[in-house]
């Protein structure tokens, strides 16, 4: 991928694997006969359900199939991240899951799956930068000015996430090691109802992504701070890095992935694969998620193989990060 996610916290070298889908060939002749369900581990109307339900369809069509969306929250995504690693390996159960996936094994004591054996990568999907932003009337006007509000308001200023392991609790725990502060974390079961109650000033704070924080920026629905990236993003061109806003420790971006469970059949697996690929060229999917800050992997990214060391990768930055930062599992 050609953004990966950068906690300014650790650098840990890539772990390069090679992996296939886990069964033999077979099994995908005729696939799909019935419909594909995509499985979204957050809330409908956040950041995951958008991406998800922007590939779904030009998917479907190069499949020639039906896809469905389902919505199976709780625990930062790993309850349905467990319901799909138990789920028959026949390609017709689906999981969408993002950087969640990578930090779970360091922050769950008992997971109940395994990601890199559970799984077959499908291929990689997106990455998507992340903002801090606040409910709009949250007297900081800028990120250094929010950090001495926290400090002057110890314990009582509310930061939202989408539960353990999400990318928002992630974003937290960095701005809280780079700002050095405390801050009261709400868990949500998404960002979806995360990002209505800042709108509505019941939670102070949230980082999450450009996704499903754009359309709010730009109305004025919420306060934008930064952007967690090196560069500005082009959907949001007024909104600083968090290195332009002095905090370079604090950078972040979420990839996307597509997994089934393992057994899964190879020919099954690569059907789905191709039709990512299809998905992510789509012009009308391209434009999309431009306008939300973000844009497809490559093609040779879209693949099990490149998903697969990525994930690798990533469990193990993360389990450095996390456990640098002292967060214990639970
Ligand atoms: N963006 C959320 C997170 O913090 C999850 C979601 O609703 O997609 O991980």
């Amino acid at each position: 991928m050609t953004r990966r996610i950068i906690p300014a916290l650790a650098m840990i070298s890539l772990v390069a694997a090679c992996s296939s889908p886990d069964s033999d060939s077979g099994g995908g002749e005729g696939y799909p006969d019935r419909n594909i369900t995509i499985v979204v581990p957050f809330s409908a109307g956040g950041p995951t359900d958008t991406v998800t339900r922007m590939i779904s369809e030009p998917m479907a069509k190069a499949l020639g199939g039906e896809i469905v969306v389902q919505n199976v929250e709780g625990a930062g995504g790993t309850v349905a991240a467990g319901e799909v690693a138990r789920a028959e390996p026949d390609g017709y159960t689906v999981l969408m899951h993002h950087i969640g996936m990578s930090t779970a094994p360091a922050l769950y004591k008992n997971l109940g799956y395994e990601p890199l054996q559970d799984f077959a990568t499908v291929g990689l999907v997106t990455e998507v930068p992340m903002t801090v932003v606040a409910r709009p009337d949250l007297p900081p006007a800028t990120l250094a000015e929010l950090t001495a509000y926290v400090k002057a308001n110890a314990g009582t200023v509310t930061l939202a996430n989408a539960g353990i392991g999400a990318a928002s609790h992630l974003c937290g725990l960095l701005y809280q090691a780079a700002a050095g502060v405390k801050v009261q974390e709400v868990p949500y079961q998404g960002t979806g109802p995360a990002l209505t109650d800042l709108v509505g000033g019941q939670v102070d704070v949230m980082c999450d992504q450009t996704t499903n924080t754009t359309g709010q920026i730009t109305a004025g629905k919420v306060k934008a701070y930064a952007v967690t990236t090196p560069s500005r993003v082009a959907s949001l061109p007024e909104v600083p890095t968090t290195a332009e806003a002095g905090m370079p420790g604090l950078e972040v971006s979420v990839w996307h992935g597509l997994y089934v469970p393992a057994g899964t059949a190879a020919d099954v697996v690569q059907k789905l694969s191709d039709a990512l690929k299809t998905a992510l060229a789509d012009q009308a999917v391209i434009d999309q998620m431009a306008k939300l800050g973000t844009a497809p992997v490559s093609s040779s990214d879209a693949t099990p193989e490149a998903h697969k060391a990525h994930l690798e990768e990533q469990i193990n930055t993360w389990a450095k990060v996390i456990a640098d930062a002292g967060v214990p599992a639970s």
